[in-house]
């Protein structure tokens, strides 16, 4: 054991800590004041208000150091309150102020500033200098609908600096000018919304005063509730701390012990809730009559389902009717809706929006490795060396994520490859970027492989001892014609093998993909090629490994584990095997079916074929985000009964006969689980607005209606009957849920699981299989007469439909859907930058305003999917991955022309 002395008494020390780390350790957190800290930064030693005396033997001779960067070592002998050191912090502190504002009545952060708490723990009554130059009329940026500042009140503490760097990897704010001119500046000496500030909040959090802030009240002590909740807005799953008084939200700020975001948030999850008490806000139930919407009661709505719900399955038999479940609602949520339709209604036709994201994550990975999901988590990000980012766009999409992967790929020896058609941000630090024609990775994949077994990087002994398939599949990918397949691709082979051996070669390698992956012809073959890559180099069941899917909507993994599919129940149990049926039986107390339900395209197939009788959606808005938008217009159309649950009237509540009101995250509880099998708890911080009601809520009372009892919905009941029917739930129960949750699978004892497949995967053996690459059937149709390639994409502002981040000032920050176009498509075709472009498939045409960019190649184009105005739907195709269904959104076949906006003008009209 090693020791070092405070104030003399003996300590033990701990390997690497700082001496303000061990002090604290030992005597808390008010012994040694600091302003230049923070909690999720790299000590910094700038204020030096830290400073502690350090000698070598008892009351020996001392030097001052500033303890938050100093590394305690044995033997030290550390005073941190002698009479000296009080005396330098008193006149540090004392300097500060000579050029601070002395407005704390009227600052915002009035009782919770860090200035004001140090000046008073060392001390301060009054300030002795005369009043000189100052710095004390700087002018205030109130140019952003978020973030704000008043550098009158900056301390040169340099925390919204680092958090800029650190955390959020923007290097947005900086310091400019020596000495006494030295100040914070945004961008090139900009305001805040001209600069490049992706509006995360790290820099207003980090600061310790009001010199950087945001307009809502962040940092007041007007709050008198603050609940810790998880985001509803992604897969990354951030834990929110939200601040609230007399039932109305004041602010939403990161809580530091938060596993999965540390203190962190993207602009969505700090800022964007203002959409949760928006006059759009759907109030009433209400049912269409005589085409109109007309307020009723729920009793009154209630009755109404339940009858025709009834009629319909008595007359045309229970798969005459299908739902359509949310990854915006909790697991609970979406375990009664699939209860409700396999034990109330007695049909599998129940379906979740992973169907048009990462259902073929979930199939792809369960045929290789038996689980369909993550095999490991963010946190791993510390100890690999290699990342391959495919098909996903994590900046934009999964902010909190994204900030760490480009972190990673900033370091020097780091080694990061993106494939993507796209130049992303995270393309942009690659070592590697591989930009493929979009459809074809599984030819690029298929390269990557032929490389590393040729060139003798295959694992042999993991693929012995784990593996089965090896040998066929080998002899496959060795086949395989590299001139062909970079010609299809389009990457020059020297770069593909440099990347395969780069990947093949680093001691751990984890893998990223998103829907650049799933959302093709060949998404589930590409999804195994993932699987395959990882098992051929042996970068599986470890740290710092593995294959992880980042998922789109927060709940997407927790939907489908909830059994929000046709073909598995709760617990991803297949419902066509006689002793699941069977379990289910049991357990439900009914006979619930055996056939595979329809999934959502088969759905409006069948309602189009005049099969369906009666849908009920919630929060999914399928009409804007499904492909192909006038077929599936069309389909609800065909439908008698179209029941949507929802918060806003979207464009699919539209077309809906009955509404019911729903709740959103911060009026309800729960779980949610994040990308990482991460079950977290959602907790309630305001309750429903007047009117509308908890979505279980909802689901329980039609259970009920319908003569299937049901006890009373509470989150933590329907928790404690998943722990019984979902295995990989069997340990989780709300109490043992803490503040950062667990990850499945969780044992009987409450051991949850961060890797899997360490030992063995869970069918045994990984399977390898070898998939040729085949053309989209859009290409092979249509390509010809409609030569360039629109593939969609997100942005960082909006979040899917838009409905909620458009009803925020998010729509401040971006208000429009815009076609990305490299610049020689655009002279080629007369475009100019902002001019709308007629963009047009075989299914119809839209209006798109232009933004030139290398950012895409010739022949590519890209485009946006957040506003109803452009509804760039309508020309998606229902071209779909051959496995699991979901829409090919990536390759879409459509020709160009300068517009002067007529699609826009008629979609708005
Ligand atoms: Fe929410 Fe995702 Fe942003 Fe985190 S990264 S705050 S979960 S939207």
């Amino acid at each position: 054991m090693k020791f070092a002395y405070i104030n003399n008494q003996p300590f033990e020390i701990q390997e690497g800590e700082t001496i303000l780390s061990f002090i604290r350790r030992y005597k808390g957190k008010d012994l040694v004041p600091t302003l230049c800290d923070a909690p999720n930064l790299d000590p910094f030693g700038a204020c030096r208000v830290c400073s502690v005396d350090v000698a070598l033997e008892e009351n020996g001779k001392t030097k001052t150091m500033a303890s938050c960067h100093m590394p305690v070592v044995e033997g030290q002998y550390i005073y941190p309150d002698s009479k000296a050191i009080k005396k330098l912090r008193k006149n540090i502190i004392e300097l500060v102020l000579t050029d601070h504002p002395l407005d704390c009545l009227t600052c915002e952060v009035n009782g919770n500033c860090e200035l004001q708490t140090v000046a008073a723990q060392v001390g301060i009554r009054d300030v002795r200098y005369p009043e000189g130059e100052n710095h004390l009329n700087r002018e205030k940026d109130f140019s952003h609908p978020y973030m704000t500042s008043d550098l009158s009140k900056c301390i040169n503490c340099y925390r919204c600096v680092r958090a800029c760097d650190e955390v959020q990897g923007e290097f947005v704010l900086s310091m400019a000018g020596r000495g006494f001119d030295a100040q914070i500046i945004k961008g090139n000496n900009q305001s805040f919304m001209e600069s490049d500030c992706v509006s995360c909040g790290a820099c207003a959090q980090a600061c310790p005063t009001s010199a950087i802030s945001d307009i809502f009240q962040s940092k007041s002590i007007g709050a008198t509730d603050i609940t810790r909740t998880i985001c509803t807005y992604c897969g990354v799953g951030c834990n929110l701390e939200v601040s609230t008084s007399g039932g109305e939200i004041l602010s939403i700020q990161a809580p530091y012990d938060a596993e999965v975001n540390q203190g962190h948030t993207c602009l969505k999850g700090r800022y964007a809730f203002s959409f949760y008490d928006h006059p759009d806000r759907l109030r009433s139930p209400m049912i269409k009559r005589n085409g109109e919407f007309e307020e009723v009661s729920w009793d009154e709505v209630y009755d109404y389902i339940a009858e025709k719900l009834t009629n319909y399955k008595r007359q045309y038999g229970p798969d005459s009717i299908a739902g359509i479940s949310s990854s915006r609602c909790t697991n609970e949520e979406n375990y009664l809706m699939q209860k409700f339709f396999r034990a109330v209604i007695g049909t599998n036709n129940i379906d979740g929006c992973a169907r048009v994201c990462h259902s073929p994550t979930a199939l792809g990975m369960q045929r290789t490795f038996g689980t369909g999901a993550a095999t490991n988590s963010i946190d791993d990000l510390k100890d690999t060396n290699c990342i391959m980012v495919i098909g996903a766009n994590p900046t934009d999409a999964h902010p909190v994520t994204g900030a760490k992967l480009r972190q990673f790929a900033m370091k020097q020896d780091n080694v990061t490859i993106v494939i993507d058609p796209r130049r992303t941000e995270l393309a942009r630090h690659a070592d590697y970027h591989l930009a493929l024609r979009p459809g074809t990775n599984v030819a690029l994949l298929n390269m990557m492989m032929y490389y590393i077994i040729s060139e003798g990087l295959a694992d042999e002994e993991f693929i012995a001892n784990r593996t089965k398939g090896y040998e066929t599949y080998k002899e496959a990918i060795l086949g395989v014609d590299l001139d062909k397949m970079e010609s299809i691709c389009g990457v020059e082979k020297s770069l593909v093998r440099k990347a395969a051996m780069a990947y093949a070669s680093a001691p751990n390698a984890m893998s990223f993909h998103g829907l650049g992956v799933t959302e093709h012809s060949q998404g589930t073959f590409t999804v195994m090629q993932i699987a395959d890559l990882a098992m051929l180099t042996g970068n599986i069941g470890r740290r710092g490994v593995g294959v992880n899917p980042l998922r789109g909507q927060n709940n997407v993994q927790g939907s489908a584990d909830m059994g929000v599919q046709p073909h598995q129940g709760a617990g991803y149990l297949d419902i066509t095997k006689p002793e699941i049926n069977q379990r289910y039986n049991d357990f439900y107390g009914v006979d619930v079916p055996k056939e595979i339900g329809y999934k959502i395209p088969e759905m409006f197939d069948a309602a189009l074929a005049g099969q369906l009788r009666a849908i009920w959606i919630i929060g999914e808005d399928v009409v804007q985000t499904d492909p192909n938008t006038q077929k599936v217009i069309k389909a609800l159309q065909a439908t008698d009964l179209v029941i949507v649950q929802e918060l806003f009237m979207t464009e699919t509540a539209k077309y809906a006969d009955v509404i019911l009101p729903g709740a959103s995250f911060l009026e309800k509880s729960g779980t949610f689980t994040n990308g990482e099998r991460r079950v977290q708890a959602v907790r309630q911080v305001v309750e429903p607005l007047e009117g509308t009601k908890p979505d279980g809520q909802i689901i329980v009372d039609i259970m009920n209606r319908m003569g299937y009892d049901q006890p009373d919905y509470t989150p933590e009941g329907m928790l404690e009957e998943i722990s019984q029917i979902v295995p990989f739930f069997s340990g989780i129960t709300w109490e043992n849920l803490g503040i950062n949750g667990k990850q499945w699978p969780v044992a009987k004892d409450g051991t949850d699981t961060k890797i899997l497949h360490t030992e063995e995967f869970k069918i045994g053996k990984g399977v390898f299989a070898y998939f040729d690459f085949e053309e989209s059937q859009e290409i092979l149709n249509h390509g010809k007469d409609y030569p360039y390639i629109l593939t969609t994409n997100r942005e960082l502002e909006h979040y899917n439909c838009g409905a909620m981040t458009r009803r925020t000032a998010n729509h401040q920050i971006l208000s429009d859907d815009y076609l990305m176009i490299n610049p020689k498509d655009a002279s080629d075709n007369g475009i100019n930058e902002g001019d709308f472009v007629c963009v047009e498939s075989p299914r119809g045409k839209v209006d798109v305003k232009a933004r030139i960019t290398d950012e895409v190649k010739a022949g590519v184009l890209s485009t946006t999917f957040h506003f109803p105005d452009i509804m760039v739907n309508n020309i998606t195709s229902d071209v779909h991955d051959s496995e699991a269904m979901c829409p090919e959104y990536k390759v879409v076949a459509v020709r160009i022309r300068k517009s002067k906006g007529k699609y826009k003008q008629l979609a708005e009209a």
